[in-house]
């Protein structure tokens, strides 16, 4: 038996206004003045000078500001490399990520392929990738994917979802700046939200389970019950503590992995371009056979908070349609060996992913 051997964020900031901070925690990575520090930052922020005002810029530093009305591309990630490419003479001094799940992934992305060869499908899987990223920060707007804390950014590719998954992934600072979350819109707060919960209902219900993840999925768990069922905390201690239960939501699925929810998710996600936490949440909604604690208690968060899920997204679907969706899903080995355990071909059949994505 060997261990694993995970890399962590190096340095992260906690605190209500530390986003202040950012001029301070680049300058002293800035290689030279050719090298510019690029920002890629959610157009929902485009105009709003609360935040665009505060992003440090000098000599060649750019922003880009991109939509997260798509998850990222793995075609994206490649246009936006070669753009950075081809517009400056030196290699970036740093990619900064502001935004959510999908942005930071973006981030960590580009910041991958500015220093390693070919196009960024070929680096999705496990340990493909062969070279340093570039210097990275993520700075999340919005909690629950731990997308912050993970060492992979998923990406969608000609043949699949999967994510970058490496050594080279995480970020090398973290800005964790609660205030930054204020405007999320309340049904994309609980997807998001939710994300988180289903990450630790999969990896404290999984297979390879260690004390580890359990210590970080118990502490994320416990948050969620407080934020989305106890309901008693102020709105300031509320994004606080979302943004720690993402972190730890995270670093529990660092040494396990997520199960049943993410892999059919990723199937909806590649076929309709149903979004993470949507997705997640309308898969999950029909997986109490798997995780029946974890799903009554979803129930209860999503009657409390009001909200209503898009239903018979599946039900036009071609048996071509299904073969693909189910494709994605089965292709996430690991995931179903985590919630299933090592015989989970024997359970998890073609018809049986069929009968569920019907329901939803
Ligand atoms: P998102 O980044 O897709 O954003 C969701 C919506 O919220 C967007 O419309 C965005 O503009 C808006 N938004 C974000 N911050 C806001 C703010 N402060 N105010 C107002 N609106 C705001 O959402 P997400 O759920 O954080 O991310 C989903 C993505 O994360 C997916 O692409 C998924 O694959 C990825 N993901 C990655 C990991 C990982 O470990 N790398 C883990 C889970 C999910
Ligand atoms: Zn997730």
């Amino acid at each position: 038996m060997s261990y694993k051997n995970f890399p962590m964020v190096s340095k992260v900031v906690f605190g209500r206004g530390s986003f202040n901070q950012l001029g301070d925690i680049l300058s002293p990575k800035r290689l030279n003045v050719k090298a510019p520090f690029i920002f890629i930052v959610d157009d929902v922020f485009q105009g709003n000078s609360w935040i665009t005002s505060r992003i440090p810029l000098a000599y060649e530093d750019k922003i880009y500001y991109i939509s997260a009305d798509e998850e990222p591309k793995t075609s994206q990630v490649d246009k936006l490399v070669e753009e950075i490419i081809l517009n400056y003479k030196a290699l970036p001094s740093g990619i900064i990520g502001i935004g959510g799940g999908t942005i930071m992934d973006l981030a960590k992305a580009v910041s991958i392929m500015l220093t390693n060869k070919g196009e960024s499908k070929d680096y999705q899987g496990w340990d493909l990738v062969k070279k340093p990223a570039i210097y990275h920060v993520g700075i999340p707007t919005i909690s629950g994917t731990g997308a912050e804390v993970s060492r992979t950014t998923v990406l969608t590719g000609p043949e699949r979802k999967l994510g970058i998954n490496s050594d080279y992934t995480p970020f090398d600072q973290v800005v964790l700046d609660p205030e930054l979350t204020k405007d999320v819109p309340k049904n994309q707060w609980f997807y998001t939200g939710m994300d988180c919960y289903i990450h630790c209902i999969e990896s404290l219900n999984g297979t390879f389970l260690n004390a580890f993840s359990k210590s970080y999925g118990e502490k994320a768990y416990e948050l969620c019950v407080e934020l989305f069922l106890d309901n008693n905390l102020t709105e300031e201690e509320a994004q606080d503590k979302l943004m720690m239960a993402s972190w730890h939501g995270g670093m529990s699925i660092a040494y396990s992995q997520v199960g049943v929810a993410h892999a059919m998710s990723y199937g909806l996600g590649y076929l309709l371009g149903t979004k993470h936490g949507i997705g997640n949440c309308i898969v999950f909604n029909q997986l109490e056979e798997f995780y029946p604690e974890g799903v009554a208690l979803f129930k209860k968060m999503k009657d409390k908070h009001n909200i209503d899920l898009p239903q018979g997204i599946c039900a036009n679907l071609s048996d071509k349609e299904f073969d693909i969706m189910i494709d994605v899903a089965l292709s996430l080995e690991p995931l179903w060996e985590n919630a299933l355990g090592k015989h989970w071909k024997k359970t998890m059949t073609r018809d049986k992913l069929k009968e569920l994505y019907l329901k939803m």
